[in-house]
């Protein structure tokens, strides 16, 4: 049984992480590399004994965490980002290995780094909190917010550290423990958070880590009575399952979901900004939920605007992500390359036109893809209102403010929405009127760890980050007492 990953000389476990201790399945799952299709490890295959083995760790410790001193609660987050920090190169190596983005994004500040600070910016925001009370007529009405049972946590694969420390770390801070299902695409990264929460001092059952199929352990995880949150990150037919799975034990959910974001570009734009900022819609190979994949620019600058970013992807290297002067990896698996590609075929099967990209990179079966911007599609194709979750853009041009507005509210979608104007006046005006969790008004993807981020429509329910992580995580109480 290979119970242990080697890549690069990092150890890995491919085992669960239950109430503190390594359990091993005998049915395992392959978990290859995008980079080159290698294998990277047999990792083990939950089903029924391991979620409830876990289930059972979770609910046992769950009163003594809840009841631990914030301030020693606040210490274990802290120590873990510090962890976090120390293994940064590991953790980054691993997950371009298992996921293919970059290893200079891994490394650098917005990688591994940012995930290590949920840690320390929700211990911080524990510490900071302050219960409410309310005194009136003879009454004082105590408020206290406390962790709510155990959580159940699914993750996808686009960004698997980063997206498991945004839920993980709030839900450890609010007092829960937490059942952890990391994709089956990309789960070694879990694993080592696992290692560094025990190093960490996180007691036995408080974080478990349950590796598996969605359709298998994840469903059995979710339909748990025992669960009293359940936050998910992913598809929208699959969160679609849980919330059936979830409505007989009441359990609250919180969806993270897709997006068919627009980029704004209206006239008096910084045309160089908006084309680096184009550029990097292709970051991730386009997997990435809050990427803006329409582009609607105002009809008077065009021409100008497509020339300018078709010129500006001119030397844009498609390759190995652990290489220093690539600029975008690999799809995630074969499916994922089939559905991209589909869509692409169709749309261009259908009258559109690539400027550029188009397809595969090669045609020897990798998971490397071109980036693609396709342009004179009907407005309602399927390639501008459905998600593909690839390197592909569209080009759409509108005559007037309104236009783009009802254009860039056009879909089932609402996740976020990115405008380029000089007019502050206009920026504030348009942002009012987007259907959208975020708007970026001359910038992209930054967000204050403090700040919500989630979706209307299909693209979530809820909010998580800050305040309404906690909120999400927390039950309420109010007391009441005679003074
Ligand atoms: P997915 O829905 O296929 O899988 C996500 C997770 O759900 C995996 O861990 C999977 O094992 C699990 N799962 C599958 N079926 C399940 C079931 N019946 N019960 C419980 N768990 C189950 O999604 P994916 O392909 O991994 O991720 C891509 C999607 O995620 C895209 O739509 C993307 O937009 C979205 N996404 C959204 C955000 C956001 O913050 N809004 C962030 C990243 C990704």
């Amino acid at each position: 049984m290979m119970n242990f990953a080697h890549i690069d000389g990092i150890v890995v476990s491919t085992d669960h992480w239950i109430n503190g201790e390594r359990v091993s399945s005998a049915r395992r799952f392959d978990d290859h590399s995008p980079i080159d299709g290698a294998l990277l490890a047999r990792v083990s295959r939950g089903g029924a004994a391991e979620a409830d083995l876990a289930l059972e760790a979770a609910a046992k410790a769950f009163p003594e965490w809840r009841n631990t001193p914030i301030a020693r609660r606040a210490a274990i987050l802290h120590r873990m980002h510090d962890l976090i920090i120390e293994h940064a190169d590991d953790f980054a190596r691993v997950e371009t290995a298992d996921q293919g983005g970059l290893l200079t994004y891994y490394t650098g500040e917005r990688g591994i780094r940012r995930s290590a600070s949920n840690f320390s910016a929700f211990a911080d925001m524990l510490l900071e909190r302050a219960d409410p009370a309310f005194l009136g007529d003879g009454f004082r009405n105590q408020v206290s917010i406390g962790g709510a049972g155990p959580v159940v946590l699914i993750n996808p694969w686009n960004g698997p550290l980063l997206l498991e420390s945004w839920k993980v770390a709030p839900a450890l801070a609010a007092g829960n423990t937490i059942v952890l299902k990391p994709s089956e695409w990309t789960p070694l990264t879990a694993s080592l958070l696992a290692d560094i929460s025990a190093e960490a001092g996180l007691p036995p059952g408080v974080l478990n880590v349950v590796q598996g199929l969605g359709e298998e352990v994840g469903a059995l995880l979710v339909a748990d009575p025992r669960v009293r949150r359940i936050s998910f990150t992913g598809s929208v037919p699959t969160a679609r399952a849980i919330a059936a799975a979830a409505a007989p034990n009441l359990t609250p959910c919180s969806f993270e979901l897709g997006g068919k974001s627009p980029l704004i570009v209206f006239e008096d734009a910084d045309l160089d900004i908006a084309v680096q900022t184009a550029k990097r819609q292709y970051s991730n190979a386009g997997q990435v939920c809050l990427i803006g994949s329409r582009l609607l620019i105002a009809d008077s600058i065009y021409r100008e605007f497509l020339d300018r970013f078709a010129a500006a992807m001119d030397g844009f290297v498609v390759g190995d992500p652990r290489d220093p002067g690539t600029d975008v990896g690999p799809l995630i698996h074969h499916e994922q390359f089939q559905q991209v590609d589909g869509f692409v075929q169709r749309a261009i099967g259908d009258g559109a036109r690539a400027v550029f990209g188009g397809g595969p990179l090669g045609d020897d079966g990798s998971l490397y893809y071109r980036p693609t911007l396709l342009v004179d599609m009907e407005p309602d194709a399927e390639i501008v209102t459905e998600e593909v979750f690839g390197p592909v853009l569209t080009a759409q041009s509108f005559t007037s403010e309104d236009e783009a507005i009802a254009m860039a509210n056009g879909t089932r979608y609402g996740l976020t929405a990115t405008l380029f104007t000089a007019d502050m006046v206009r920026a504030q005006r348009v942002a009012a009127r987007l259907d959208a969790g975020t708007v970026w008004v001359n910038c992209f993807w930054v967000r204050d760890l403090r700040a919500p981020f989630g979706g209307t429509g299909e693209s979530g329910v809820g909010r998580e980050g800050g305040e309404w992580s906690f909120d999400f995580y927390s039950e309420v109480k109010n007391t009441v007492t005679t003074v």
